[in-house]
């Protein structure tokens, strides 16, 4: 018996026999109870609805006698959305926001601000300024200074560090308050179809949409150097890997690297009550000062003006006319993203890391094997001699390496189509890439619209430009502008 064939009669019987055969899917079972609300007569479908549709389809569902389903079955029916953006960060919920005030129907999947509440150390602070902390909200409403006034936390554009849970916390009331519609699953395949793409979902389902807008931040970009990748899983691990570093405490941990995930982690796991060892190639550890510290003649404001993410001109450019980053040639362009705004501690983090841990400076690790059940580094240092290390766990503060290939999801039918420029994603100025109706955001649109999209200072002209273009690409979009200016004419009328 299919469900096909299945008549009310034969559901309701199924159902009071109690008889549980193995589970049908989901929207086979969902389809097989609309259609019989849809059939049954009036009579019939008040006693049907005594209960919730889905309960019923909960118990159909285990009483239908299983049959592999077509790949028909698998497609939800929720109706076909214009839009997907896939990923709920910092990125995706901000372009989602300016989506929705555009009016675009558009679906967003992943779990909202996943990376912050699980793969950055609890206690961190952001190394960006409060004024390059907010993200976007295309009605300039909720910004993290009105947050921070309304929950009366301390707050400053500069000067005054912002802590992870403040910044996660404000980014879960603006993806609560402007995109509440967030589902949360993970997106496992993308490919074309006829009229756009189809998206196959965790749960085994496929969703139809006209266009992908792809924000999944640095989920498959951890890098960790070859060196020491053949160490076991249980003696190395990368920092994005550890929300709670209080499981070291007591331990003899090595973090590898000079940047801020590398200071900071090798601060808290100190504080943690950890013996810390860091591992830096560079001869020095470089610092960032604080903004305000010295008073400036007007010369310098304007030779090193200050952004949200530092001093300088360059700092300044990328995060306020990302634009005309792509307008430098390609080597450029890639060599900067690889470069700038590279390894610096923040300000703030100095006094925590100089004079409190064990910093090895100018020293490289050339290997690293299992001894018992510690990892031996065998490391170069400054006078050229090569020494042993013995540490119970490697944590690698190693950084991010996008690569399009790396981005799992991506269909073979797709890949081939896409133009790439030293593995990023080739993007237009609307972030689309060389398929149309295919958009990449955050750090995959780094190499076209430089080091900015890696940070929350990128939000703004991502939000603009790609819900600008979706808009300007797509009938209900246009429909709505067409309204809104009627709108506008009317009320200048009266
Ligand atoms: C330790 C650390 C500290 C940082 N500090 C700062 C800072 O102070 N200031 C700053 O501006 N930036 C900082 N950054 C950079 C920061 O990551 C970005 O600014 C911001 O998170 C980028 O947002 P995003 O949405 O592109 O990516 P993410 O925050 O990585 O979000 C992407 C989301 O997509 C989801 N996802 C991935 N794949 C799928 C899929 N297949 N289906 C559905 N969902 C998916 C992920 O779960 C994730 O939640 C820091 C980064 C790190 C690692």
């Amino acid at each position: 018996m299919s469900y096909r064939s299945c008549r009310e009669s034969e559901i309701r019987s199924a159902l009071q026999s109690g008889l549980v055969a193995s589970a049908v899917p989901w929207p086979r079972a969902f389809r097989a109870v609309s259609d019989l609300h849809r059939t049954s007569t009036k009579r019939d479908r008040l006693e049907f609805s005594y209960e919730p549709l889905a309960h019923h389809t909960r118990l159909l569902a285990r009483c239908l006698p299983l049959e592999s389903p077509s790949e028909e079955d698998l497609v939800d029916h929720l109706p076909h959305s214009q839009v997907a953006v896939i990923g709920a960060g910092p990125y995706g919920v901000t372009i989602a926001a300016h989506l929705q005030l555009a009016g675009i129907d558009f679906r967003i999947f992943g779990r909202p601000m996943h990376r912050w509440q699980c793969q950055m150390p609890r206690g961190m602070v952001l190394k960006s300024e409060g004024c390059g902390s907010s993200l976007s909200d295309p009605t300039g409403g909720h910004t993290l200074a009105r947050y921070c006034a309304e929950k009366q936390l301390p707050y400053g554009a500069w000067g005054v560090p912002v802590p992870i849970d403040v910044f996660t916390q404000y980014a879960l009331s603006f993806q609560r308050d402007l995109v509440p519609n967030v589902e949360d699953l993970m997106v496992t395949a993308i490919g074309a179809s006829n009229d756009g793409f189809e998206l196959r979902l965790a749960n085994g389902t496929i969703a139809r949409v006209g266009k992908v807008v792809v924000a999944t931040g640095l989920e498959y970009a951890t890098h960790i150097p070859s060196e020491i990748a053949g160490l076991p899983s249980g003696l190395l691990s990368h920092s994005s890997d550890h929300h709670d570093l209080s499981v070291f405490k007591g331990k003899d941990v090595t973090v590898i690297g000079g940047g801020q995930s590398a200071l900071e982690t090798a601060a808290l796991l100190s504080e943690g009550g950890a013996s810390v060892r860091l591992l830096v190639r560079k001869p020095s550890l470089s610092w960032g000062q604080r903004p305000g510290a010295f008073r400036r003649t007007a010369y310098q404001r304007l030779r090193y003006p200050v952004s949200g993410l530092g001093r300088g001109l360059a700092t300044w450019a990328y995060c306020n006319v990302p634009t005309l980053f792509r307008h430098l040639p390609q080597q450029v362009r890639i060599e900067k993203v690889k470069t700038a705004l590279g390894p610096a501690g923040a300000w703030w983090l100095k006094d925590r890391v100089v004079g409190r841990l064990q910093i090895l400076s100018d020293t490289v690790v050339l290997r690293a094997d299992q001894r018992s059940s510690r990892a031996v580094l065998q490391a170069i240092g400054p006078d050229g001699r090569p020494f042993d290390l013995t540490t119970d766990h490697v944590i690698a503060a190693t950084g991010y390496r996008f690569s399009l290939q790396r981005l799992p999801f991506l269909s073979g039918g797709l890949r081939p189509r896409l133009r790439t420029e030293h593995e990023f994603p080739a993007l237009s100025s609307n972030f689309e890439s060389s398929v149309p109706g295919l958009y990449f955001t955050g750090v995959a649109s780094a190499g076209c619209f430089g080091p900015a999209m890696r940070f929350l200072v990128g939000t703004g002209i991502t939000g603009r430009r790609v819900a600008g273009h979706i808009a300007a690409t797509t009938r209900q979009g246009r429909s709505r502008a067409i309204l809104h200016f009627a709108n506008a004419l009317k009320c200048g009328e009266s």
